[in-house]
């Protein structure tokens, strides 16, 4: 009840910052205090990153929000992840492509596969599945996907992430090192890049990203 009212505090919050209201509907349905550790519970509903474990945080409620509505998520959209690290922000897309659409959420950390699943879980998600692995190499045999969202900084637009695309296609990824511009990648007849601004996320650690 009490998470209730701060959950709904945020959404004013994020409203206030031209979040669209699809996005803030379905961040209004999901509830990230299950998405975050006992020691973090009570700032849950606080617009910034928390600490999940194994160096890695879950982002800020508003970069999740601004990610999705860059995106311009669909029903029914096949969505690929990178980086599930808590699950919440796999279980927001998941809200927005629902139940005809799919979120894979691919996480390198073994811990953190098992913390995403049982967030999910607790949760009551079941339009997202969290698969062991490198992302910076996508998931071929899963391809290609109509949303690519990159929540890891990469050194650059890895053109495996790309080829994973539809036609018409889009992503969202941070690329630089200590600091990163969040690029929205459109295929279409090419790919064309727009720079949505600067962003601080933790690094992509994989073939296809920082070593
Ligand atoms: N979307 C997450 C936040 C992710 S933080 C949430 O809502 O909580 C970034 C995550 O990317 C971390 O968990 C990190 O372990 C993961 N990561 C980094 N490099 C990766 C790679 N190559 N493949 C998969 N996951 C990666």
């Amino acid at each position: 009840m009490e998470f209730e009212t701060e959950r709904k505090r945020l959404i004013q919050t994020l409203r206030r910052r031209g979040i669209s209201e699809r996005v803030l509907a379905a961040m209004e349905k999901v509830p990230r205090h299950l998405f975050v550790t006992e020691k973090e519970r009570r700032h849950s509903y606080e617009d910034y990153p928390l600490h999940i474990g194994s160096g890695q945080t879950i982002s800020a409620p508003h970069m999740v929000a601004i990610m999705c509505d860059v995106l311009d998520i669909r029903e029914g959209h096949k969505i690929l992840e990178i980086g599930a690290g808590s699950g919440y922000h796999a279980a927001v897309m998941a809200e927005l492509v629902g139940a005809n659409g799919h979120v894979y959420a691919v996480e390198r950390i073994p811990e953190l596969v098992e913390f995403a699943t049982a967030n999910l879980a607790s949760a009551g998600c079941t339009g997202v599945t969290v698969i062991l692995g490198d992302g910076s190499l996508g998931l071929p045999g899963l391809a290609p996907f109509d949303r690519i969202s990159v929540a890891a900084a990469s050194p650059d637009i890895p053109a495996t992430l790309t080829d994973q695309l539809r036609e018409g296609g889009k992503m969202v990824i941070p690329v630089g090192r200590f600091y990163q511009e969040l690029y929205l990648v459109t295929k279409m007849n090419g790919i064309k890049k727009e720079d949505k601004g600067g962003v601080v996320f933790v690094p992509l650690v994989g073939e296809h990203g920082f070593s």
